[in-house]
């Protein structure tokens, strides 16, 4: 992204405290009505008002250039914008996965007209984005989709199924990883592309959006079912052959940001709150040490934000990042659990630690399969240290 994105020096700490100071005025009023339990879904909760005031105030396509609805600003305010949201509870899931990868990823592959069209309503708080990634049969092991696009008169003729692609029931625009071509002998990670395909006319003839619901009875994530679905010639994204390299740059973005290790923040804060001043000491260290993890965690995830700006791949430290972050939030709900005397349960009403547990004992599996799964990332972890 080098030339599109920039780099100006990082702001003063007055600026970044004025900042900080003026996104905690923003969420102390717009979130003086939600409850712990509703803060617990953290950047799984979705609201397009919050994300269009979010957009009016200049804090979603922070780093982008002005020309296409950006505001060039630096990888740190960014990154401050992000951990307050997180740290908040705040509802961003209506703009996040296009703020954090979709955009980038056109601002890199995109052309000219989709970034003139589609990053300024991205910036605006007013464009939700989902990832055609995992497959029936293919999750961890991408490159065996069978979801394929062939060549047709007018564009490509699209056919696949996709799975627990999140938001697509509310999504403008999906990028659909899948096959255009054969794989190569010698590498099976050939003849795969990227498209943008518009998702509200997708589902006018050619795809089908059907709801999965998640171990809460919740509905986030879709079966996405393409049939002869015709795309435009110009809905393919990036190069014809190139979607491998292209998705794992994505994954990089995907993987490395304060939203895989803070997922468990709102019940840290509660615990906190319930233990009060007079904590034993076992609940004390504990608390400690989960805020020792979550500060060195900020530290390597504000590095891996520096080395995506300045247009680096940072693969491997994107997968510690998830792998780290992932084990801490998941122990956060399991001591949490240990330290309090409490029946964890959702039933509206109840005291906000015990809603806030129950919730984060259902959706806490879920964080090291989202985004690639533990044994996927340690195996990156391990090739990019030479051992396989
Ligand atoms: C909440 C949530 C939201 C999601 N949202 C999206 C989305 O928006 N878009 C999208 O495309 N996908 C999404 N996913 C899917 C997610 O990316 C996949 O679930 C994940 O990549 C694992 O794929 P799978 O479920 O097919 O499991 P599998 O790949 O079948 O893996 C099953 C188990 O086997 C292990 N395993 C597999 N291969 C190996 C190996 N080579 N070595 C060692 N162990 C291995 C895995 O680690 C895992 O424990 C979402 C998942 C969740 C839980």
């Amino acid at each position: 992204m080098q030339g599109l994105t920039f780099a100006p020096p990082p702001p003063s700490l007055a600026e970044t405290e004025a900042l900080r100071q003026d996104i905690r005025a923003f969420l102390a009023a717009e979130l003086k009505d939600r409850t712990a339990h509703q803060r617990a879904a953290s950047w799984s909760g979705e609201d397009p008002d919050f994300s269009r005031k979010m957009g009016a105030k200049g804090w979603i396509g922070m780093m982008w250039p002005k020309r296409y609805g950006g505001h060039e600003r630096s990888a740190f305010d960014r990154y401050v914008v992000m951990e307050e949201m997180l740290a908040a509870g705040a509802p961003v899931g209506y703009h996040w996965i296009a703020d954090r990868q979709s955009g980038p990823n056109i601002l890199r592959n995109g052309t000219e007209a989709q970034r003139q069209t589609i990053l300024p309503k991205i910036a605006a708080g007013e464009c939700c984005f989902c990832i055609g990634m995992s497959e029936p049969d293919s999750g961890s092991d991408l490159a065996a989709a069978r979801t394929r696009a062939q060549r047709a008169q007018g564009g490509w003729l699209v056919n696949g199924t996709k799975v627990w692609t999140s938001n697509a029931h509310l999504a403008d625009y999906m990028i659909l990883f899948c096959r255009t071509g054969a794989k190569a002998e010698d590498d099976r990670h050939a003849g795969a592309s990227q498209f943008l395909v518009d998702m509200k006319q997708a589902q006018k003839g050619g795809m089908t959006v059907r709801p999965i619901l998640d171990m809460r009875g919740q509905h986030h994530f879709n079966e996405v079912a393409i049939e002869d679905l015709l795309l435009p010639e110009d809905a393919l994204h990036g190069k014809e052959g190139d979607g491998w390299s292209q998705v794992t740059a994505e994954l990089a973005f995907e993987r490395s940001g304060p939203d895989r290790f803070l997922s468990a923040f709102t019940l840290l804060v509660e615990a906190i709150r319930a233990l009060g001043p007079d904590a034993p000491d076992r609940a004390a260290i504990a608390v400690g040490r989960i805020t020792s993890h979550i500060l060195a965690l900020r530290r390597l995830s504000r590095s891996v934000a520096g080395m995506l700006q300045a247009g680096e791949d940072p693969a491997l430290q994107a997968a510690l990042v998830k792998d780290l972050g992932n084990v801490l939030e998941q122990d956060t709900a399991e001591i949490v659990r240990l330290l309090v005397d409490v029946e964890p349960s959702e039933v509206e009403g109840n005291a906000p630690l015990v809603a806030v547990l129950a919730h984060l004992i259902m959706t806490a599996p879920s964080f090291s399969l989202r985004g690639g799964t533990r044994e996927i990332l340690r195996g990156i972890i391990a090739r990019g240290l030479g051992l396989r």
